[in-house]
């Protein structure tokens, strides 16, 4: 665990904040306006569970409402408190701006362990909850969008979604008051994976760069690359598997809570995922070493790291033992402010959360889009993208056999020149497109600039440059 002399997850978000806008020139008082949480409401909630009434505590906070609706999931964990509520939507603020979601910063959590309760109590919970969001503008399409986070999912999405068209039967926008739902409820498709698929189009964006590879002292793309991953939830996961699937990363090691597993050969991600479901651990997974200090293995040396869990796990006590040249931020806030700036020093090249992990946000902006303009997107024109492909291909072949040429299309090309964009390939066409856009805006202040070093002081300045513009341009 992070020792005593660790700022706290907010004060981290906040020293982060001024290392950056040190080095800009906002008007008087704006910096302030800018870095302080708006607002955090704090409810305790009975319900009647297993013969007694339990008591919950939750917290919604709002960062910024520069733009609405303000977004950020909601967490389930027994260590949710009001500190790390508030640094999570400050950081919210940061990555909405920096990936151009039109959104200002929130996050919500409850103290909750779900693993101990039954699906039914957990919706009793979820339901109840969600109530006394909604009553307070909290919850709500115009105003406050949650999506899932650390112990929630589609499922909890869903029955929040239903909570709000419960208690707001006209509304007609009613789904666009959470994203993350399931693809029955008014989700997208892409959404799951998101945060993920988002990690992989950031390295990937990353490794495009040689200049940028080679200072972390790396070369190459991500074949061969050998990759930790901490925590394999959604996020970890999804990052972990397209990696090693679809760009040929390997994964030597996977940490989880309750230990690690290592091998140099490469893990097969899906097969560790299977093994944790039926055993509810990764303890005794065949083939590869295990450690049960897990948290050991973030000092093993590998290319990429990959902190996919929590925040606060490369802390003072162990970043000057930390091996790999390049860390992405998976997870919020997985580095502390004190080993941030020990791994700076050493040369290690991070990757700051606040881009990362935007893969989420990004596609949640698509959900909210969608439920807004209420039709799946590609609905309207991927037939008749289609029928125009198919007619290009149509000539071609016509001036191959009339001319005498014997040209033939490879029915790979034609299979997939001819196939018109679906949701799916159009979400992560945006997403792509927003991931190389907001890595560009970053690197330019990095290799743009001499008085920043590292990509998070480009982060941050992208970020709050936007956020000051909003606030000008309303007056302010
Ligand atoms: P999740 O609950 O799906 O998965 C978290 C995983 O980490 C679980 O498998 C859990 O067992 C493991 N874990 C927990 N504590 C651990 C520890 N101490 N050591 C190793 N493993 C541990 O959560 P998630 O949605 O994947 O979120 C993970 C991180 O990503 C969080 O920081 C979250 O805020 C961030 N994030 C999530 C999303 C999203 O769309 N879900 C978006 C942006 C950022």
């Amino acid at each position: 665990m992070t020792p005593a002399a660790e700022p706290s997850f907010r004060d981290s978000v906040d020293l982060m904040f001024n290392r950056a806008v040190a080095l800009m020139d906002l008007g008087p008082g704006l910096e302030q306006k800018i870095r302080v949480c708006n607002s955090t409401y704090t409810v305790r909630f009975g319900v009647r569970l297993r013969g007694k009434i339990e008591t919950f505590t939750g917290y919604r906070s709002v960062h910024s409402e520069h733009m609405e609706p303000v977004k950020g999931g909601i967490r389930y964990a027994p260590s949710v408190n009001q500190d790390e509520v508030e640094a999570l939507a400050a950081l919210m603020t940061y990555k909405c701006a920096l990936v151009e979601t039109p959104f200002g910063g929130s996050k919500g959590g409850l103290c909750i362990d779900p693993r101990t309760w039954e699906p039914h109590e957990l919706e009793q919970i979820t339901r109840r909850f969600a109530y006394e969001l909604i009553k307070r503008d909290l919850i709500n399409p115009a105003q406050n969008v949650p999506a899932p986070d650390m112990g929630t999912g589609e499922r909890e999405m869903a029955w929040i979604a239903d909570q709000y068209a419960r208690m707001n039967t006209t509304d007609i926008n009613a789904k666009a008051c959470v994203t993350g739902k399931p693809l029955n409820a008014g989700g997208i498709q892409g959404r799951i994976e998101a945060t993920g698929r988002g990690v992989q189009y950031a390295l990937r964006a990353f490794f495009r760069h040689p200049e940028d590879a080679a200072q972390a002292g790396l070369s190459g793309g991500l074949e061969g690359k050998r990759v930790i991953v901490q925590g394999l939830g959604n996020v970890g996961y999804h990052a972990a598997k397209f990696l090693s699937e679809e760009d040929g990363a390997i994964i030597t090691g996977i940490i989880e809570r309750d230990g690690a597993v290592h091998s140099d050969q490469g893990l097969d991600v899906d097969r560790v995922r299977q093994w944790m479901g039926a055993h509810g651990t990764i303890r005794g997974y065949p083939g590869a070493f295990f450690l049960a200090n897990g948290a050991s293995l973030l000092e093993a040396d590998c290319d990429i790291l990959i902190p996919a869990a929590m925040e606060g796990v490369i802390h003072l006590g162990n970043a000057a033992a930390i091996r790999a040249p390049l860390i992405i931020e998976a997870a919020n806030g997985p580095i502390t402010f004190g080993a941030d700036e020990i791994l700076r020093h050493s040369g290690k090249v991070i990757i700051p959360d606040l881009y990362a992990n935007a893969g989420g946000v990004t596609v949640s902006y698509f959900e909210w889009v969608k439920n807004l303009s209420h039709i799946r997107f590609g609905r309207l024109q991927r037939r008749a993208e289609e029928a125009r492909h198919q007619l290009l291909v149509n000539e071609l072949e016509r001036l191959s056999a009339d001319k005498g040429l014997g040209w033939t299309l490879s029915p790979g090309f034609k299979d997939s020149y001819l196939r018109g964009a679906g949701e799916l390939d159009l979400v992560r066409s945006g997403l792509d497109d927003t991931m190389r856009a907001a890595y560009q805006a970053m690197r330019e202040l990095w290799h743009g600039r001499d008085d920043v070093h590292d990509l998070r002081v480009a982060a941050y300045v992208v970020s709050i440059g936007r956020v000051a513009a909003t606030y000008v341009s309303k007056g302010l």
